[in-house]
Parts: structure tokens; C-alpha cells; sequence
């Protein structure tokens, strides 16, 4: 047992939900408990999309637990396909039908359906959704593919997004053009927007775009195998991912002089000189191994923020993660548990936190600001407006999101000179979040105890070393208390005055 309030991902099935709804023609019949059918509301609220997911539950109810579950879910599929009419039937079980064993699979076999059905073992115990749905598409690709005679002319297949993906709508869309302008012709995306039929023409393609790792490796890995389709390994988010990712597609395809063909606003608005006060801003990275790996690189090499800390929660990321914060000198965190990750950013006490809409709560909480990089996102991270987050207009978009929730840099200056100002005090945060700005009340009880005076080691703050610290800008200043009181504690100081604080600066500058 585990104690959880937010968990990261759904349980596999929502993956396998993703897949099914992302497609044409494919039904879903999910041995599940009255109930389940809560994971509707993702789709037709997160998501908005207009029709239910093509899911069919079997809804059983505590009453028919001592009577034939099996032949409810043998009904289920016959219902399923007498009035849908799918080309290909998916079928397989929650985490309380995992329990009671009714093996979905091999009833359904036992139905002879006129069409394709693919069994489904999502693990529920072990696994979660970004298994789910990799698994899902994984079998289906194997069920249906076949070995197809390669187009005329060089085309790829789009390999990855789902239905509930953080930005995977727009995505597709730049990237079509990424690959169009580049000379190359889509053949089939897939899982989202494919049917059956453009499954089975999956082999006609040359090579594959792997978008999502997490829910389409296991998939590029068997086309790589069985057609000997290789597939690229870079996610083209950022300018210099995507400029390696183009390298890419010059190696596999002997292209050349692609990389002149595409070009983002984000190069120059980061050199332009209202960016120099973004140089080395404390930023902490959380979310789905893939687009943590995108951001760290953005954040480090195009923006030029300092990455402190970052991690995944999910763990078939892990070592990638990893082995990428070694390169920034950074731990990973790799956890599935919210209450880590909050634990870690305060520690860190960064000015920008990059995640998920966990860490939005969490920002919120610590009073840093957060942008959204990866799922799980609530309802305002699926916009009317065209906002991918890959290709040259992902990076544009990256720019103005991430820069948006700080300070300005004017701004940031006139709080520093003017703490004291009663609209620009420091405490305000940037004046075009109104949610940062304070009551009268909070504004009081701020003037008469801006800093703790003690802190859980029994440090005591003197007077003037208080007041120092109070003219460090206040999106920095937690770090430098935290530090100061570790280095008192470290030198056996008991009370901090202004000398303690600057030989700390001084130690820790070193
Ligand atoms: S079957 Fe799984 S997903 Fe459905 S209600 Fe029970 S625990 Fe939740």
C-alpha cells in the first residue's frame, strides 16, 4: 500500500482509452466495474472533444460478482460489435476486472468476430497509462502490420500521439509541415487521426518520427525489427533539438542541406537584449521524461537559465533522465510522489519551476512562478489556439510561456530600487499576475515579520542582519537564507549578524 493523493498517471487502461479514442474504426470493450466510466470526462471535458470515447464497460455491479462476469463480458462485445461496427476490436480489463480473471482475451477469441481482435494485458498493479497506451498501440501495430512495398517518393509515418496528449493535436500539425518543407511526404500518423487500414500501410513508409517515447517506442522498436524501418531518436523540441533531429533525417535518408529549411523566432527574442536578465535564473524541471529532457536543453542552451534540479515521474524515463542531469551536474529526481517533488523545490528554492499542473500547485504554494511543460494537464492546457510545443513555432511558443510568468526585467529592477513602494513591493510578484497580488491584510502582517526570525535549527536572525537580507530581491532571497543558516549551523554561529550573512555569500560563491 502507498499513500497517494495526486498520482502522475492514470492506470493502464487510461492509457489503452487514449489510444482507442485517438483512432477511426477501433472499439475498446474494458472489463471494468460501474464506475469506470468516469474516464469519459477526460476526453469529452480535458480534452473537449464532441463524442464519447469509443468504449464500451462492462459495468459490473457488486451483485454480479456471484454470478457469470464472464458471459457480461461476452455480451459486451457482441453489443460492441453489433452496433458499431469497428475493423478492429480491442478488449481488456481494469485494475478490479484484473482481479477477478476472467481473461478477456481469450473470450473474445472464443467469439470469432469477423474482424481483428487484440487482446490487451495492462498490469495494473505495476504499470500505469504511458505503459498502457505504448502497449496498446504496440499490439495493434503487430496485430495488423504488414510488409508493404516503400512510396516512390521518401515519406515517414508520425509515430506517437494519442488522444489526452499534452499538446499532441498541434504538434502533428507543425511537424507535418517541418516534414513537408524538408521535401518528404507523411504517410500515416498514428495512433491519432489513423484507422486499421493505414496500420496495415504503416511498412510503406521509409522511416518512422518517433514524437512520444512514451507511447510509441515499443512500436518503432518492432517496425525497426520486423521492416527494417529505422526511426529517429531525437523529439524535436527546442532549436537545437530540432536541428538535430534534422541531422537525423539527412543520415537515414541521405538528404541534404535540410537544416536551412526550417527557422524559429526563438534564437533571436533569447539573444535580443531584453533577455540578458533571464541569464542564469534558477530553474527546477519536472514532468514526463521526454519533455524534461526538451526543456532542460532549451533552458540551459537557448535561454540560458541554470537548471538546479530535475526529474521524471515515470520510470521508463529514468535513465535517460538521469544520464541527462548528470550532464547539467544535476541529480535526477525520479518519483512518482508529489510530496518529493515539492520537498525538492523548496529545498532548491528556484525562481522558475518547468511541470506538470502538480507543480503548478506547488508553485503556488511557495509563491514560484510555473509554466506547463508536460502532462498531466487540466482543462486550460488543451487551447483553442494553435500552441505546439515541437518545430520552429513550438519554440516560439516555448519562448513566451516560460519568459511570461516572470518578472519582467524592468520591473524586476523597480522592485529592487523600490521595496518599499507600496504597488512595486517586492513582495508582489510580476504586477500582471493578479492572483500575487497581496490583501491589506497580508501586506500588514508582511511589514511586521517579513522574515522569520528562527528557523527550525535555532538560529537566531539579528536585527540589521534581517534587514539585510530583506534587500536581497525576494525571488532569490530564500535561497540565501536557507544557505546563510546552513553555513551558521555548519561554523557552530548561533546568531547571524550581517558579517555571517556576506561570508556565507562569499562561501557559497566560491
Ligand atoms: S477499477 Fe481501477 S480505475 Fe476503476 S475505479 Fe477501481 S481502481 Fe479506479
Amino acid at each position: 500500500m502507498k499513500l497517494s493523493v495526486w498520482t502522475y498517471e492514470g492506470p493502464p487502461h487510461v492509457g489503452a482509452i487514449r489510444v482507442a479514442t485517438g483512432m477511426e474504426k477501433v472499439h475498446l470493450v474494458l472489463h471494468a466495474p460501474q464506475g469506470d466510466t468516469y474516464a469519459d470526462l477526460l476526453f469529452t471535458m480535458i480534452e473537449r472533444r464532441n463524442h464519447r470515447p469509443p468504449v464500451t464497460y462492462t459495468t459490473f455491479q457488486a451483485r454480479d460478482l456471484g454470478s457469470d462476469t464472464a458471459s457480461l463480458f461476452k455480451s459486451a462485445c457482441h453489443d460492441a460489435y453489433n452496433r458499431f461496427k469497428p475493423d478492429l476490436l480491442l478488449v481488456g480489463a481494469s485494475c478490479t476486472a484484473e482481479l477477478i480473471q476472467d481473461d478477456p482475451g481469450g473470450l473474445a477469441e472464443a467469439l470469432d468476430l469477423p474482424i481483428p481482435v487484440v487482446a490487451l494485458e495492462l498490469p495494473s498493479y505495476q504499470r500505469k497509462e504511458n505503459f498502457g497506451a505504448d502497449e496498446t498501440f504496440f499490439q495493434i501495430v503487430k496485430k495488423l502490420t504488414t510488409p508493404q512495398p516503400r512510396t516512390e517518393n521518401i515519406s515517414c509515418n508520425l509515430i506517437g500521439p494519442t488522444a489526452l496528449g499534452f499538446r499532441h493535436r498541434d504538434d502533428v500539425e507543425e511537424l507535418e509541415k517541418v516534414i513537408q518543407n524538408l521535401g518528404i511526404e507523411v504517410n500515416v500518423v498514428a495512433p491519432m487521426g489513423s484507422e486499421p487500414s493505414d496500420i496495415v500501410n504503416l511498412g510503406a513508409a521509409h522511416f518512422n518520427v518517433l514524437m512520444y517515447p512514451e507511447t510509441g517506442e515499443s512500436a518503432c522498436r518492432y517496425l525497426e525489427k520486423s521492416l527494417e524501418q529505422p526511426f529517429t531518436k531525437t523529439v524535436p523540441i527546442g532549436v537545437g533539438a530540432l536541428s538535430d533531429f534534422i541531422a537525423e533525417i539527412e543520415t537515414i535518408t541521405g538528404l541534404t542541406n535540410l537544416q536551412n529549411k526550417v527557422a524559429s523566432r526563438l534564437p533571436w527574442y533569447s539573444a535580443s537584449v531584453d533577455s540578458t536578465y533571464l541569464t542564469g535564473k534558477r530553474v527546477f524541471i519536472f514532468g514526463d521524461g521526454s519533455h524534461v529532457i526538451s526543456a532542460a536543453r532549451i533552458a540551459k542552451d537557448e535561454i540560458g537559465f541554470e537548471v538546479v534540479g530535475l526529474g521524471c515521474f515515470n520510470r521508463e524515463m529514468a535513465r535517460p533522465v538521469r544520464a541527462f542531469g548528470k550532464t547539467l551536474g544535476c541529480e535526477a529526481l525520479i518519483t512518482e510522489d508529489y510530496l518529493e517533488v515539492e520537498g525538492a523545490i523548496s529545498e532548491l528554492a528556484p525562481e522558475l519551476i518547468l511541470g506538470t499542473q502538480m507543480e503548478r500547485h506547488i508553485g503556488k504554494r511557495l509563491g514560484i512562478p510555473c509554466a506547463v511543460i508536460s502532462a498531466p494537464v487540466h482543462v486550460q492546457d488543451f487551447p483553442a489556439r494553435y500552441s505546439p510545443q515541437m518545430g520552429p513555432e513550438g519554440a516560439n511558443v516555448i519562448f513566451d510561456t516560460w519568459v511570461h510568468p516572470l518578472v519582467m526585467g524592468l520591473e524586476e529592477h523597480l522592485l529592487t530600487m523600490f521595496r518599499e513602494d507600496f504597488e512595486f513591493s517586492d513582495a508582489n510578484g510580476p504586477s500582471h499576475h493578479a492572483a500575487h497580488q497581496p490583501t491589506s491584510v497580508q501586506k500588514e502582517n508582511r511589514s511586521e515579520e517579513p522574515v522569520p526570525k528562527e528557523n527550525s535549527s535555532n538560529v537566531i536572525w539579528m536585527t540589521d542582519a534581517e534587514k539585510e537580507l530583506r534587500k536581497i530581491p525576494f525571488f532569490v532571497r530564500g535561497k540565501a537564507k536557507r544557505n546563510t543558516e546552513r553555513y551558521a549551523v555548519d561554523h557552530g554561529v548561533i546568531e547571524i549578524s550581517i558579517d555571517t550573512l556576506y561570508e556565507a555569500k562569499a562561501h557559497y560563491a566560491r
